[in-house]
């Protein structure tokens, strides 16, 4: 019986052992006696990735232990937190002293290294996914020492671990660079999905935040746009779409039917073309997907492993029902994703192989190289990384 098994059910493994972390010092005795006995390890944050990134049979680390805000400093704007601190822990926290996250993903049920681990994101043509928040770590590294690194200490092993996929060592505590708290003031409306697109850059460049869901098998789309407001909060929070509070409690959804996901980052000046193909395969072929088609801007950024590496981006998502098959529909997309120049989402479903990502990544050989170098004997690799080495 697998005594694991990620967000949506879909993975599961059955690890030879489940440690759940305490402390750094923890996390380094457990490095020294894994690899001393030559076991791997893979460190699970909040398990909501649909790529087998935690997947793995023989040491699983849970880091939600370390949990909480260390420091902050309201004069850089910038805080340390434990690892595995969830996303939803932070707000308040942060709020509190003056200082809020730029931007969040669609939920904050990850835990804040998961989400970076990754390149997650939210939609804003200005803001940047959560690994370029990252200004620096504290990684427990393959030979059981603490060893930390940001732009200006060990910045090779900043840059490449800012996305780091859970494949550098056991990330015990991140710099994360924010900004002065802000309220949010949200508003939906649904049109056509020509509208939509055709008015997407106008709206992305006019609001903070601004994303669509196209709803297939009719031509309405949902659109949202979010925008700073010196209104005051108003509790209990109104249901999404109507909130007016801080950005911690406007910016995250509550999304609990289970699912599988691929999602594409596609550059910018190609995604409307893009979305209409995946438009035109959805109406042609797979008629009885009810999924909504998820569409969202996102900002260029220097992160090595980043979708959106030194392009503008726009990503659409795809997603199918846990109790439906959702293979022949992803590839179907992928093929089109691909032909757009798209990369995939690191947490999300995609069926490449290493020499397919390496074409995507320009950063590719830097980042394994990086990676090789502080882990030589392959520690915290799991299957699924070997496979695309
Ligand atoms: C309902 C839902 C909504 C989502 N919405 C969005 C969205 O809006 N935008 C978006 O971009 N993505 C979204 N995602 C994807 C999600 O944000 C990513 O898959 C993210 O990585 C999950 O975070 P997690 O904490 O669950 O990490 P996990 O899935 O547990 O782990 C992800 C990676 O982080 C590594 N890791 C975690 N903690 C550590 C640590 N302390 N040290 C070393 N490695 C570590 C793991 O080994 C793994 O490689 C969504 C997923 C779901 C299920």
């Amino acid at each position: 019986m697998p005594n694991w098994s990620n967000w949506s059910g879909a993975l599961t493994a059955k690890p030879e052992h489940i440690h759940f972390l305490r402390s750094e010092a923890d996390a380094e005795a457990l490095v020294s006696q894994a690899r001393e006995q030559g076991r791997r390890i893979r460190v699970a944050g909040a398990c909501h990735s649909h790529a087998p990134l935690v997947q793995h049979n023989e040491v699983l680390v849970d880091a939600q232990g370390l949990s909480g805000v260390i420091s902050t400093d309201t004069d850089s704007q910038s805080a340390w937190v434990a690892a595995g601190t969830r996303i939803y822990a932070l707000g308040h926290a942060l709020q509190a002293v003056g200082l809020a996250l730029a931007n969040q993903g669609d939920i904050d049920q990850q835990a804040i290294c998961g989400a970076t681990a990754t390149g997650t994101h939210g939609t804003g043509v200005t803001l940047r996914n959560l690994s370029a928040a990252v200004i620096g770590a504290r990684i427990v590294l393959a030979n059981g020492e603490s060893v930390d690194c940001s732009a200006t200490n060990n910045s090779e092993l900043w840059q490449a671990s800012r996305l780091h996929l859970g494949a550098f060592g056991i990330v015990t505590r991140l710099h994360l660079q924010l900004r002065a708290a802000y309220r949010l003031k949200e508003t939906t409306w649904q049109t056509h999905l020509d509208d939509a697109l055709d008015q997407f850059a106008a709206h992305a460049g006019a609001n903070r935040h601004h994303e669509f869901f196209w709803y297939p098998q009719s031509n309405q789309a949902q659109c949202k746009s979010i925008n700073e407001t010196d209104e005051p909060a108003q509790y209990p929070l109104a249901a999404e779409g109507q909130r007016c509070a801080w950005s911690h409690e406007v910016l995250p959804n509550h999304r609990p039917h289970k699912h599988t996901e691929m999602e594409y980052s596609i550059p910018a000046e190609l995604a409307p073309d893009c979305m209409r193909a995946i438009r035109d395969l959805l109406n042609s072929r797979f008629t009885e997907i009810a999924w909504p088609v998820e569409y969202r801007s996102l900002a260029a950024d220097d992160v090595w492993l980043s979708t959106a590496y030194e392009r503008d981006t726009v990503t659409i998502s795809v997603h199918q029902d846990i109790r439906e098959e959702d293979e022949p529909y992803f590839r179907a997309c992928e093929e089109i994703f691909l032909e757009y120049q798209g990369r995939p989402h690191w947490g999300k479903v995609n069926y490449l192989n290493g020499s397919q990502l390496a074409a995507c990544h320009l950063r590719w050989q830097d980042w394994w190289q990086v990676r090789n170098k502080v882990d030589p004997s392959g520690t915290f690799l799991n299957d699924y990384l070997e496979s695309i080495r």
